[in-house]
């Protein structure tokens, strides 16, 4: 059986103008099936932050196509855009954003309310069962700011998982962990593809990191390079 393309960039091409027009992607092009697990490497500088914002639809100026799963997201009005984000994309940075003042279970249930498509007893209940998976339940509780770096970056994954999404894109997620959280991290994403089938798609510095993973996408100045 065919399988089901999640992301699919076609020729995409970015421009800043400031003032001179400077092109930072030039015809990228890639897919990603449902369950792939794939990183975006290349120098600092190379497009990776540039790529990530318009393929998680947050930047809208760009030239070419961008289907996420099968849908054209040109011409989407904002709320549109919004809705696709909510229902269709986690998101996990280099630094969590979790808020300090929330326990790590209301911080993972916060894009449930915004999606508001479960009650709230619920929405708990999917919350608790991934701080379960992600062997954090424990910590359920606790404010956000009494949680070590490696623990906030799980509740972070947690809360991307919240609303179910087909494709979680990261950047740079381990940027600011050691080693021994950086592997939790690679292994946690590896069992979201494999058992949840989710897709996962990483910018990321980590040459280790990227090489472990199924696919590596590279950019140089823009452009894929073929590998
Ligand atoms: P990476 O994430 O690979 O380090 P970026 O995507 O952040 O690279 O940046 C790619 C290029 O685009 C860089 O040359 C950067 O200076 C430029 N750039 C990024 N954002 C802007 C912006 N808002 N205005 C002008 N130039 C930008
Ligand atoms: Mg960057």
């Amino acid at each position: 059986m065919e399988k089901q393309i999640i992301l699919e960039a076609r020729s995409i091409c970015k421009s800043f103008y400031n003032p001179v027009k400077v092109d930072v992607l030039k015809d990228v092009s890639f897919k990603l099936s449902r369950g792939d697990y794939a990183s975006i490497i290349g120098k600092s500088g190379s497009g990776k932050s540039t790529l990530l914002y318009i393929l998680s639809t947050m930047d809208t100026e760009f030239s070419g196509t961008l289907l996420i799963n099968g849908v054209d997201v040109k011409n989407k009005s904002d709320m549109e855009l919004a809705d696709i984000r909510n229902e269709q994309i986690g998101f996990v940075f280099q630094f969590h954003y979790l808020l300090n003042e929330f326990t790590a279970l209301k911080n993972v249930m916060l894009p449930g309310y915004k999606l508001n498509k479960v009650s709230e007893e619920e929405l708990e209940h999917n919350a608790f069962k991934l701080l379960k998976n992600l062997g954090i339940d424990g910590l359920a509780h606790k404010m956000a700011y009494q949680l070590s770096g490696g623990e906030k970056q799980r509740v972070a994954i947690a809360r991307a998982m919240i609303n179910d999404p087909l494709i979680i894109m990261c950047d740079e997620p381990t940027g600011n962990l050691d080693n021994k959280n950086s592997e939790i991290v690679f292994n946690i994403f590896k069992e979201l593809t494999e058992t949840y089938n989710k897709t996962l798609l990483v910018v990321t510095h980590d040459l280790d990191f990227a090489h472990k993973t199924e696919r590596i996408i590279e950019l140089d100045d823009g452009k894929i390079v073929d590998r």
